[in-house]
């Protein structure tokens, strides 16, 4: 099959599947060419794409996600591919757009919050994510990996409750594993440790969380107060860092 049959075929599916959600004036041929634009030269283009993105850019970044098989362990046994991230913005129709200072100053995720974590789902349409717009300049397997952070937060894998660092640090795994960055994961078991999640965050992000440490469903028994912490790395693999 020729590339532009298969482009126009790609644009049906994806008109059929975006037709009732995207702005109206996108025009889905020229969004999917120009989101080409942004990908290696190869890049398989999925079948079916979410209609909920309408940034040529944000686009090529999903679609780069949903090529990425490798598994990623995450909290309590759970493991993401990009792919299977890529998958819960497409079956759960979540918007993805840029920020703007108003909404929030890096990139965030907009989902219920509810204290006792009952309150029953809404339409997701109503929780977008919001991307730092300073990553337009960044390489795509980077905005790839933001978006993939998002998405896992907007996983709720703590229930509707608002985030953590304990969260934030599978989010940052889980989006840095993915854009294929030289980030330190602390050694399995060592994010129990309040002392070296704390840490982790003092060595790797520039930026201040106002957050709470655990989320409730982390039980106090779990949270450890050792201090030594072990990171994963080939450079700092035998590296104790014991804290005062
Ligand atoms: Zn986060």
């Amino acid at each position: 099959m020729n590339r532009k049959l298969t482009l126009t075929i790609l644009i049906l599916i994806f008109f059929v599947n975006a037709c009732s959600s995207l702005p109206q004036n996108s025009d889905p041929l020229t969004l999917i060419e120009s989101s080409v634009g942004f990908l290696p030269s190869g890049t398989a283009i999925p079948v079916q794409l979410p209609g909920t993105i309408s940034d040529p850019q944000l686009l090529a970044a999903w679609i780069y996600l949903s090529t990425l098989d490798d598994p990623i362990r995450a909290w309590g046994g759970s493991e993401f591919t990009g792919r299977s991230l890529a998958q819960f913005v497409l079956d759960n129709h979540i918007p993805v757009g840029w920020s703007t200072p108003d909404i929030c100053r890096f990139s965030c995720t907009v989902r219920p919050i509810c204290e006792d974590a009952s309150c029953p789902r809404k339409n997701e349409m109503d929780y977008p994510i919001y991307l730092d717009p300073s990553l337009k300049t960044a390489s795509i397997q980077k905005i790839a990996g933001s978006l993939a952070h998002e998405i896992y937060h907007h996983t709720e894998p703590f229930g509707k409750v608002r985030s953590s660092l304990f969260e934030e640090y599978w989010a940052f795994k889980i989006g840095d594993s993915l854009s294929g960055s030289s980030w330190v994961p602390l050694v399995n078991g060592d994010e129990y440790k309040l002392t070296c999640l704390r840490q982790w965050f003092v060595n790797n992000i520039a930026e201040t969380y106002d957050l709470v440490e655990y989320p409730q469903e982390i039980t106090l028994e779990a949270i450890s107060n050792e201090t030594s912490c072990h990171f994963e790395s080939s450079i700092r693999q035998d590296a104790v860092v014991t804290n005062p």
